[in-house]
């Protein structure tokens, strides 16, 4: 009740709270009332019996501190990437098996705990959390199991030809073509071996693949490719060692040694 005085909208003589510690408690979700206090920094359910993050935790806009760890949590709504402030976000000790992309919209991240889940891999876009200094994985499944993922679903003929297309440049007016196509066009991405020079639309490779962080870590990071013949050594034993190092050194190269300082595996 106390908690639900402080966050009354309107009423002027109750200040809202910056911080709320609410650990070892019983929640098993996040009491609406605390996505109202609009101006919390700090917000701690660690140790709580929490299946999942509401999607209104995007509301918290000044949040800088988030502690969930020690919950029953299986999955991260992309919409916690909206937290323009979010510095710290610990989630270790829940049963969370994948990290949305969106995450790597999180600007101000220094830390992220991610220890004792059930990660298999994360995703490529991790790298662009530029100011990220901690990183904790331990526990995870992809510590101690090699994961491998090669499924491919064949190209369509759009697709094919689209491939064609981008690849060979080949000039079109975007007046003359159906705007569904022009849309489909502009969505190619760009394969990420160095030696393919290829795009993709709808149709990929999804691999993991074990990413160097100065010169100490492996990361499992999650890559798309534009076909199984695009695959690394890491998953096929088929390919030359020189193009091993190739796709390494670009790899090492993208990556500054002093985004990741500290990276706690095993
Ligand atoms: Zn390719």
């Amino acid at each position: 009740p106390i908690l639900r005085a402080a966050v009354l909208k309107g009423d002027q003589n109750i200040s809202a709270p910056s911080m709320l510690r609410l650990l070892g408690n019983r929640f098993s979700e996040v009491p609406p009332e605390l996505l109202q206090v609009r101006g919390l920094r700090s917000l701690s359910l660690g140790g709580n019996r929490l299946h999942s993050i509401p999607p209104d935790i995007q509301e918290l806009r000044s949040l800088e501190f988030l502690y969930l760890g020690g919950n029953f949590i299986t999955a991260i709504p992309s919409e916690l990437a909206k937290l323009p402030s979010l510095r710290y976000l610990v989630l270790c000790d829940n049963k969370i098996q994948s990290i949305p992309p969106q995450l790597a919209q999180l600007h101000s991240l220094r830390s992220l705990s991610l220890h004792n889940n059930l990660l298999t891999y994360l995703p490529r876009e991790i790298l662009n959390l530029v100011h990220l200094e901690e990183l904790s994985l331990r526990g995870n499944p992809l510590v101690v199991r090699f994961v491998r993922d090669l499924t491919y679903n064949p190209p369509s003929l759009q697709e094919l030809a689209g491939r064609t297309v981008k690849t060979r440049n080949v000039p079109y007016a975007p007046s003359d073509l159906p705007d569904s196509l022009v849309r489909y066009l502009s969505l190619a991405s760009n394969c990420p071996n160095p030696k393919c020079g290829g795009v993709y639309f709808d149709s990929c490779v999804r691999q993991i693949k074990f990413v160097d962080f100065c010169g100490k870590y492996r990361l499992p990071l999650m890559h798309y490719l534009c076909s199984p013949e695009c695959s690394t050594p890491f998953s096929s034993a088929s390919q030359s060692s020189t193009s091993q190092s190739e796709s390494d050194s670009e790899d090492e190269a993208s990556v500054a040694a002093h985004r990741m300082q500290k990276v706690l595996l095993g």
